[in-house]
């Protein structure tokens, strides 16, 4: 039997040591998931969506407590934990509206009636990164579930708590056992297990672009179903005429929540030219005005980083000749710090502009008129999300539709709400999560004609 122990990111100290699956235990997992689909998918769906009302209610009546986790394991501020659990609530309720709704067509034709059905895929398996451990967790099976297929989860190794406190929830909500599992494990034996277990029918997969090219490789052997949320090198686009105080104040929010380890992080700060001087003056004191520390203080905006290995990686991007323009707070002692840091990229090739740091480091450039901002924004494999900062509503509306990228936020950093959809262009990922359409991506569409004629 494996274990692994569970690090608090802002002390160092071990909070819980964790069971690993192995191979053999997640192919007994996913059988169980298997033999519990029929008895879910036959369910009445107001049967169904009534258990995941019930689910969401002792997700809220635990909602302390799960923040209170993300806390110790993630290092995730207090108030980003507690909306994080709230987020899990919330899509558990929109996704009990949903068995409901799995509206099919009835299409016009001749000699009978043609009638369309969402069908349930099966098991879905879904594999989770370490940066949102909860909402990321929940986007798959909330709606996965409302569809009527059963779920298999592997969290993060790094961050199991809060995955195995909800996988109780569900069973006290009364879930019938193994329709919803969470297996603690390893990506390179759960997680590919997932991608080459016959029964797993669809995998869902949230991380680094890397390991997400290797899965749709993978299930492309069983031509399995896959969705992608993958990497991001978000654009925050400052045009001259936009409220430039309230670009300034919010920029650093947009790229260092949770400590810059955010697929949507606005991580490049595209400014134009005749206001680029001016916006700097008004960055610096916003990123030094940003309260990095404990993350258990309901003050705190920014805690540490994951690990110890992320913390090398994202010092890494910190090149001798890289040109740093100024930085945050600091902070020293045990825990993986690292302060806000602001760079000036060398040129367009740059690695801090082309790759993703998935730490609190930003890179602020200018550009010259409309047309050269949209050619930086896309001048990436990436394409999430991204804001733009404009007072013009028609400029405002060409560069959104202009930007390659999946979520786009005009006079705001804000790009995910449970009822919107959410995900990414080009290498950012394949498919989209959340939204009126969240349960259709766990189906396959049947189509059925019935002949009336004699
Ligand atoms: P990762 O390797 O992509 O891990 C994400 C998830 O995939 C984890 O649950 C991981 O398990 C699992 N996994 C790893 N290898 C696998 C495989 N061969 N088959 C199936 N599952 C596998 O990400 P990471 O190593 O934690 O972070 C590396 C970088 O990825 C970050 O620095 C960041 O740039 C990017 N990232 C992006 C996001 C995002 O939201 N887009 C999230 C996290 C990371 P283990 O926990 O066992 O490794
Ligand atoms: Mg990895």
């Amino acid at each position: 039997m494996t274990m692994t122990q569970v690090v608090n990111p802002a002390t160092e100290k071990v909070e819980a040591t964790v069971e690993l699956a192995d191979a053999a235990a997640t192919d007994a997992a996913i059988d169980r998931a298997r033999r519990a689909l029929p008895g879910w998918r036959a369910m009445a769906p107001g049967d169904r969506a009534r258990l995941l009302r019930r689910f969401a209610e002792a997700v809220d009546a635990d909602l302390e407590h799960l923040a209170q986790l993300e806390v110790r394991n993630a290092g995730h501020t207090i108030g980003n934990a507690r909306w994080e659990a709230g987020n899990v609530r919330d899509v558990l309720h929109y996704s009990a509206g949903l068995p409901e709704r799995l509206l099919g067509h009835q299409i016009p034709v001749a000699g009978g009636v043609d009638i369309t059905f969402h069908e349930p895929l099966g098991v879905v398996g879904i594999i989770v990164p370490w940066n949102f451990p909860m909402p990321i967790a929940a986007w798959g099976f909330g709606p996965a579930l409302a569809a009527g297929n059963t779920v298999v989860l592997k969290p993060a190794e790094l961050t199991p708590l809060t995955a195995i406190r909800l996988g109780e929830l569900a069973l006290q909500a009364g879930l019938p056992e193994h329709v919803f599992q969470v297996i603690p494990g390893k990506g390179s034996v759960v997680g590919a297990r997932f991608v080459t277990h016959p029964a797993v029918r669809k995998v869902v997969f949230t991380g680094s672009t890397e390991v997400g090219r290797g899965i749709m490789a993978g299930c492309a052997d069983q031509v399995k179903r896959v969705t992608l949320e993958l990497g991001g090198k978000s654009a925050n686009i400052i045009f001259a005429d936009s409220d430039l105080a309230k670009a300034a104040a919010t920029a650093p929010y947009g790229v260092f929540d949770n400590a810059g380890q955010d697929c949507c992080a606005r991580s490049r700060i595209l400014v134009q030219r005749s206001v680029f001087d001016k916006f700097l003056e008004l960055l610096e004191p916003a990123v030094q005005g940003v309260r990095v520390g404990d993350p258990a203080d309901e003050a705190t905006e920014m805690g540490p980083l994951i690990s110890a290995a992320h913390r090398e990686r994202v010092a890494g991007f910190l090149e001798p000749s890289t040109k740093v323009a100024f930085t945050g707070t600091r902070i020293d002692g045990p825990g993986f710090w690292f302060p806000p840091t602001v760079v000036l990229p060398s040129g367009p090739q740059d690695r801090i502009l082309t790759e993703e740091v998935f730490g609190p480091v930003v890179a602020v450039l200018p550009f010259d008129d409309e047309a050269d901002a949209l050619r930086i924004a896309n001048d990436s494999e990436y394409g999430l999300s991204g804001s733009i900062w404009t007072s013009d509503v028609g400029r405002a509306l060409r560069v959104a539709r202009g930007v390659e990228a999946g979520n786009l936020s005009v006079n705001s950093h804000s790009s995910v709400r449970y009822w919107t959809p959410f995900g990414g262009f080009k290498q950012s990922g394949l498919g989209r999560e959340l939204g009126p359409d969240a349960a259709r991506a766990f189906t396959e569409t049947k189509n059925v004609f019935i002949a009336t004629d004699n």
